[in-house]
């Protein structure tokens, strides 16, 4: 059934407020991505606590909305979003640090967590050296480097499925190549359980990572990571290299010169720019290894 959208009335936005909610109408959401593109939503909520949170969900039915994390994995439309984009801030950037367990509300960026980890000498979480967002995104889309992923250390995810709290136990969350089975969840917070460094080498793993990255990626602008996933046995990076595109513009955006998964925004891009790069590498990439390749990245309508 269509999500209908109803307007949020003045009520509600009076009652968020007053619970520390700040509310923006037809805000701008390039501001709120990685990539620098997106038109304007007709709010953009930033959601300090429970009380608020849950305040919101009882009020919002039939209302379209998305949980955004720090906008590192997204492409928003130039069009905008009709309904409301939901970012959690406050409480639910908290850190604590207790034994071989870190628990961490799901707006934490990842960076905080792992230095965290580094302070207690703490093992597991190297994997997420140089990843951008926040602890809810990582979990959502299981991030990680090559063969290390974040879901490995998790050990329960606290979240909201419609109005139900619920705390979701490893065991039964399924995590796989940059998925989970939390999407249609509210993650509001996570904990993961650690193991003593005893060789003192997380330090260096940390390093060996960033460097790595630095040397493959161009972070200098703006992009949303890896656009695909890599098919298995293959780089999606490599693939495109393949077929030439490296380097291809459509408009403002570009198809890395350096990593050929890589699209940058090289100034004034339009997520149909975006769009068209992605539809073209698909098709090459068919065309010349019969390959599907599919999108890491979330594109949000
Ligand atoms: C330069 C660069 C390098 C990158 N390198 C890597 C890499 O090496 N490995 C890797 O895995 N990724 C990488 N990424 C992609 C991105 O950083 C990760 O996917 C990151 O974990 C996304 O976190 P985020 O908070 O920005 O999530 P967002 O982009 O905001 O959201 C991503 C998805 O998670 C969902 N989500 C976010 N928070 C919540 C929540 N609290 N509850 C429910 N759903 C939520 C959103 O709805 C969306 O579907 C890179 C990105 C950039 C820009």
């Amino acid at each position: 059934m269509e999500t209908r959208r109803r307007v949020i009335n003045a009520d509600l936005i009076k009652t968020l407020s007053s619970l520390g909610c700040v509310i923006l109408k037809d805000e701008l959401l390039s501001k709120h991505c990685s990539f620098k593109i997106g038109g304007r939503a007709d709010f953009f909520i930033e959601i300090p606590n429970e009380q608020s949170l849950l305040e919101f969900l009882k009020n919002i039915e039939g209302y379209k909305f998305y949980v955004l994390g720090s906008g590192t994995n997204v492409l928003f439309s130039d069009e905008g979003y009709r309904g409301a984009i939901v970012s959690l801030a406050g409480q639910f950037k908290e850190i604590s640090v207790c034994g071989k367990e870190i628990f961490c509300g799901s707006a934490a960026p990842i960076s905080n967590v792992l230095n965290a980890s580094l302070r207690y000498n703490l093992t597991g979480l190297e994997c997420a050296a140089g990843i951008p967002g926040t602890v809810g995104g990582a979990v959502c889309g299981n991030a990680g480097s090559k063969d290390r992923w974040i879901g490995s250390v998790v050990r329960n995810v606290k979240v909201y499925k419609g109005l139900k709290k619920e705390v979701i136990d490893k065991k039964k969350i399924i995590f796989s190549y940059r998925k989970s089975n939390l999407a249609n969840c509210i993650v509001t917070g996570v904990s993961f359980v650690l193991k003593k460094d005893t060789k003192n080498d997380s330090l260096s793993v940390v390093s060996d990572n960033i460097k790595r990255r630095l040397e493959s990626q161009f972070l200098n602008a703006p992009s949303a990571g890896s656009i695909f996933k890599n098919p298995d046995g293959y780089s999606a990076g490599k693939l495109i290299e393949e077929v030439g595109l490296k380097g291809t513009y459509s408009g403002g955006a570009q198809i890395s010169k350096l990593h050929g998964n890589f699209i940058i925004n090289t100034g004034g891009a339009s997520s149909k720019d975006v769009v068209f790069l992605v539809e073209l590498v698909k098709e090459k990439v068919k065309e010349k290894f019969n390959l599907a390749l599919e999108t890491e990245i979330k594109i949000i309508k």
